[in-house]
């Protein structure tokens, strides 16, 4: 009988990525998926560790799991992604149930290693940062009938942002060569992609010594693959948004109107407590910029409130900027201490109940500004693309180009194809619409 196995995903889309290219890897070597972890032969788990609450999560599943392998003894028990990296081998220590863990930049070498867990009875920590992306694989048929895809084109970050974990984590930056992202997304389009959505921790750092790739270099060859129609890329770091890249969204059809452009602060003094590497201006300039050669752009961000030393006056500015910018739509945490980054040791730590009523304030101010946004959508006729059935079943859901969810009455053959809607009506997290025409 075949081996099953099952991968709980927590986190970003770059463990989405990681996750999906390990479970390719394994049905390769036949495995499985089972739909839950209760009976797999090989459960993972990949984890996040940039706010504590996630890594709380983390270990809380590894909890249930290790409970299911009192049980079940002959089950392998993985651990992955962030906090994988982060721990490393005193998992093993800490906990005698686990058999794998698996850090970041290991993914490369999970054939040998799931040869040595099945063979022998030793335990594995490959936690080395410093190894090179993991080569594309290119396996026919899985992602068949997915109209959106995804390529990790740059792991890793050199910024050092005084809060976060992810450089400790995800080591330094490395881009993979251009040649082999045109080759995945050709195979992506092949598999029936419409869109594909680049992946990087900055990708606009991206930076590859063949033929001195740029970022823009990446956009301007993906422009060019036949089949593919829309281009989206996240996340992007502000101080490295260069004039090259507002022009190719002037340039590039393909490029959709959106970009995920985290500020974290409204207040310079935080920005550079934070060691952001830009101020407050430089800031709502670009997205100026952005959006003079793209009347559509939509602008999405992340922010944190409760840095230390934030007073309420830093919390103003921060309110203030979304206030100017009128954001799309806001990912807003609240700061938590990271071991061994820089903030974890500054003082003037704001109180967690603080925190919270900043964060909520924060929140309603956006919720409104969402609205707002998706109402100023009604009356306009867009071409989305149909990803599949809506959420509650009954209606066709895709996006448009500036990445607002739209749902609609259509045929379900439609899924797959682009289609001109008129929207209709708003709520808070998506759009309603009607079609206008047969599709294109
Ligand atoms: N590379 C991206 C962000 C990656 S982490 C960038 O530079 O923007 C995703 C988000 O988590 C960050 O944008 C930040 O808002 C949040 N985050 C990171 N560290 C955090 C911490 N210690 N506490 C709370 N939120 C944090
Ligand atoms: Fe973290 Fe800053 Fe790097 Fe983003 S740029 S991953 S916030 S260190």
């Amino acid at each position: 009988m075949k081996q099953t196995y099952f991968i709980a995903t927590m986190g970003c889309q770059m463990n989405e990525y990681d996750s999906e290219y390990l479970g390719r890897l394994l049905q390769e070597a036949s495995y499985l998926a089972a739909e839950s972890p209760e009976r797999a032969d090989l459960v993972l788990i990949n984890t996040c560790a940039v706010r504590e609450k996630a890594e709380q999560k983390a270990f809380s599943f590894l909890g249930r799991m290790l409970s299911i392998k009192k049980r079940r003894p002959a089950m392998v028990l993985g651990i992955m992604g962030c906090v994988a990296q982060k721990q490393g081998k005193s998992l093993l220590e800490k906990y005698p149930g686990l058999d794998l863990v698996l850090g970041t930049r290991e993914l490369g070498r999970f054939r040998d290693i799931l040869e040595e867990l099945r063979t022998g009875t030793s335990r594995v920590a490959a936690t080395e940062l410093a190894r090179d992306p993991a080569p594309a694989l290119l396996t026919k048929g899985f992602f068949q009938g997915k109209v959106t895809g995804s390529i990790t084109i740059m792991e890793g970050c050199n910024n050092f942002c005084s809060y976060c974990v992810v450089p400790y984590v995800r080591g330094r930056e490395v881009s993979r060569s251009p040649r082999e992202i045109i080759r995945e997304a050709r195979y992506l389009v092949t598999e029936g992609a419409k869109e594909i959505t680049l992946l990087g921790q900055n990708v606009n750092s991206y930076m590859h010594r063949e033929n001195n790739a740029r970022f823009t270099d990446l956009l301007r060859a993906l422009q060019e693959v036949e089949g593919l129609h829309r281009i989206r890329f996240t996340t992007s770091h502000p101080k490295d948004l260069s004039p090259e890249l507002i022009l190719a969204f002037a340039d590039l059809n393909k490029l959709c109107s959106h970009i995920h452009l985290p500020f974290q602060a409204g207040s310079d003094r935080v920005l550079e407590a934070m060691n952001r590497g830009y101020n407050r201006e430089t800031y709502i300039d670009l997205v100026g910029k952005l959006r003079t050669v793209r009347q559509d752009m939509a602008v999405t961000s992340d922010v944190m409130v409760g840095f230390p030393g934030e007073t309420r006056g830093d919390f103003e500015l921060t309110l203030e900027l979304i206030r100017r910018i009128e954001f799309d739509g806001l990912y807003s945490f609240k700061y938590s201490d990271r071991e061994g980054t820089r903030a974890a040791r500054f003082g003037e730590k704001i109180p967690e109940t603080e925190k919270l009523a900043r964060l909520s304030e924060l929140q309603e101010l956006q919720k409104r500004i969402t609205l707002k946004k998706n109402k100023e959508m009604i009356g306009k006729e867009e071409l989305v693309l149909v990803e599949g059935r809506s959420r509650k079943g009954n209606q066709l859901s895709g996006r448009t180009s500036n990445n607002k969810i739209v749902n609609f009455n259509y045929d379900k053959k439609y899924i797959g194809f682009f289609v001109k809607v008129i929207i209709s009506d708003a709520r808070a997290n998506s759009l309603c619409g009607t079609k206008a025409e047969p599709a294109g």
